[in-house]
């Protein structure tokens, strides 16, 4: 890593606490007791239904809105917090948001340029060279925003937040206005120029597939609510509650039961579930369409309900003989049309999620 590029914060004092921080507009919660720690240099994705507090997240942590109660630090400082306020501009983050929001009439230079207005002329000079190059638009530094392709665009807001060195770098939607073909490698510029420097970034995104494939760290929203906050791998395979197994990727549930370690379901057995000996309980198992196994066979009374050709893979929604549904991908050759008969299995060594209520469970609950 360039050491010129490197956000200065402490090695072990983490980038951002949130701690305790709710925020109220009129009767509706937007921010419930939110707790969020992100190390130096991680990236976290925030994600959730519209309306569910992201936004509100990322102004209050910008210091674009007041927490109603709970302390915000940013690199180890409270920007807010008991009688502590600190403006944005006091703050250390860097902004990015959806539209870019870039200065018209100033050129790519002088926009990057914009925060660095205490910095001496020769140092600004050369720190807005330097970010240029970093995003790769040191040959545009005097254009107009006009003159620029959506994911230049893109690029110079990044250069104009990450020159402050900023502790922290807040990105709204960045890649949501650009089209689908643009955004793929927007995106990818735009981690990679984050790692390179090293830089601490929470990123909003509605896009599941990003927030699993860019984040370090997942923090799944709900009313306001933080459900889960893990890395992409326990998001997805080992969920918190029935929500963010049902966000984040497809999943169907089927009611089901662990007797002596075994748990079963309309399918058959599913799995073994160590530690869950001398127990007889019902639970739900959370089953993906990738673990879901179907095999040719007349004398079943599962049968396929639809097809969706989605290229490299098939998805099939087989009915079980309950009436109950289970997705399942098949390789791109494989094509069951609607009506054929299967029989129903998951892949073998999986362990999939057992829920009782809403809530994911690990051990067995107690007995009632
Ligand atoms: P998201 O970014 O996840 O879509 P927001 O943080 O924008 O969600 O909004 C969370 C909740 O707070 C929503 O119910 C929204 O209507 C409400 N809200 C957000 N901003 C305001 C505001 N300035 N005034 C009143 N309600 C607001």
């Amino acid at each position: 890593m360039n050491p010129a590029l490197t956000p200065v914060t402490g090695a072990t004092t983490p980038a951002l606490v949130l701690d305790d921080v709710t925020k109220t507009y009129g009767g509706t919660v937007a921010a419930s007791s939110l707790d969020l720690t992100a190390a130096p240099g991680e990236l976290v994705t925030l994600i959730g239904p519209s309306g569910c507090g992201k936004s509100t997240t990322l102004r209050l942590v910008a210091g674009l809105e007041r927490p109603d109660a709970g302390t915000i630090r940013i690199a180890g400082d409270v920007v807010a917090g008991g009688r502590t306020w600190q403006p944005p501009e006091r703050r250390r983050v860097g902004l990015v948001f959806q539209d870019h929001a870039l200065f018209p009439h100033l050129t790519v230079a002088q926009n990057v340029a914009f925060g660095l207005d205490k910095m001496p002329r020769r140092e600004r000079t050369a720190r807005v060279g330097e970010v240029l190059e970093l995003v790769r638009l040191g040959h545009l530094a005097s254009r107009y925003p006009h003159e620029l392709s959506g994911g230049e665009q893109q690029r110079v807001a990044l250069a104009r937040a990450l020159a402050p060195r900023p502790a922290v770098v807040l990105l709204d939607e960045p890649f949501s206005s650009l089209d689908e073909n643009l955004r793929a490698q927007v995106r990818a510029d735009t981690v990679a120029v984050l790692r390179e420097t090293g830089t601490t970034a929470m990123l909003v995104t509605h896009d599941q597939t990003e927030a699993l494939s860019i984040g370090d760290r997942v923090v799944v929203m709900r009313d306001g609510v933080i459900e889960q906050a893990d890395t992409p791998e326990k998001v997805f395979e080992a969920p918190a509650t029935r929500f963010v197994a049902s966000f984040m990727g497809d999943a169907d549930f089927l009611p089901a039961h662990v007797r002596d370690a075994l748990l079963t379901c309309e399918i058959g057995v599913v799995s073994t579930v160590p530690g869950w000996a001398n127990c007889d309980v019902d639970v739900d198992v959370v089953l993906r369409p990738h673990e879901v196994a179907l095999t040719l066979d007349p004398e079943s009374k599962a049968h396929v309900v639809a097809v969706e050709y989605h290229g490299a893979f098939v998805l099939h929604t087989v009915q079980l003989a309950s009436g109950r549904t289970l997705r399942s991908w098949q390789p791109h050759g494989v094509r069951h049309p609607v009506g054929t008969a299967v029989a129903v299995s998951v892949v073998p060594g999986i362990t999939p999620t057992l829920l009782v209520g809403d809530e994911a469970v690990t051990q067995p609950p107690p007995p009632r």
